[in-house]
């Protein structure tokens, strides 16, 4: 089995917190929020780096879509006025050009996305000498197979800095999780490729902003690097994926109350 070469993740960035933590919005709304929770955000003095989706998929048409272009303005503005590294959603080979082209700091393949192989290849080709630090996460379905072979994809292409994002897994059944964690298939990858980075997305398992401790903490746990949580200045008030976001204030309770595990701790 091939093992991946991977750049540690605590040299990805000047600062690299316990666990890596990325934090923002589920998407840039505007200027004001984008910078405004940015602040919030660094003035906890926990998160890594920042997030705010760009393009957004969503399941229907007719709805919020991302700024697109514009919104890689507002990110610009967080990086100059906070220094926190950005981070953004692509799904294509443009998405991938004009985030370079904007200096954002690292880039992540959506569920949505992974289970397409030739979109990351797409996006694979649009990297292809670029060293920036990729996350891929999970696709919708639970098949590790596929969740590998986009990381393969991306490494193929000469990326050195990735790591895989456990977000959940779609299902028909009813359950309290909006994605099931279905943490099976995170151990089988840390199994597999103990090399591998793993950044846990509490947000889209959960879907309310309730359990989001408690899979934090199982995170942590299972010994996972990192984490991916959605922080708006103003949840109740968010475009998208409202019931998941937390304040910046309440993130900051929810790292400070986690236990880590003790040899990293
Ligand atoms: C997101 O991170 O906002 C997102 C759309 O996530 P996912 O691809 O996990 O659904
Ligand atoms: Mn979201």
């Amino acid at each position: 089995m091939k093992v991946f070469d991977i750049t540690p993740i605590n040299e990805w960035f000047p600062s690299v917190g316990n666990p890596l933590l990325i934090a923002g919005p589920c998407s840039a709304e505007s200027e004001e929020q984008v910078l405004a929770t940015a602040k919030e955000l660094k003035r906890t003095g926990k998160v890594s780096v920042y997030r705010a989706g760009v393009w957004k998929p969503r399941t229907r048409p007719g709805e919020f879509e991302g700024h697109g272009t514009i919104a890689l303005e507002w990110l610009k503005k967080v990086k100059a006025e906070t220094g926190m590294p950005v981070t953004c959603e692509v799904a294509t080979a443009k998405h991938v050009e004009e985030a370079l082209e904007a200096g954002v700091d690292m880039l992540w393949v959506g569920a949505r996305t992974t289970v397409n192989p030739f979109s990351v290849q797409e996006i694979a080709d649009a990297l292809k000498g670029v060293d920036i630090p990729m996350l891929v996460k999970n696709p919708v379905n639970p098949d590790l197979s596929l969740w590998i072979g986009g990381i393969e994809r991306l490494y193929n292409a000469g990326i050195r800095k990735i790591a895989a994002i456990h977000r959940g897994f779609s299902s028909f059944e009813k359950s309290a999780f909006r994605n099931e964690p279905m943490w099976e298939m995170a151990i089988a990858l840390k199994t597999q490729h103990p090399e591998l980075p793993i950044i846990v997305d509490p947000s889209h398992i959960c879907g309310n902003r309730e359990l989001i401790s408690y899979i934090s903490q199982k995170a942590m746990d299972l010994d996972m690097q990192g984490l991916m949580i959605e922080s708006h200045i103003n949840p109740a008030a968010a475009w998208t994926d409202a019931k998941q976001q937390v304040t910046p204030e309440a993130l900051s309770k929810l790292i400070g109350n986690l236990t880590l595990r003790k040899a990293e701790s």
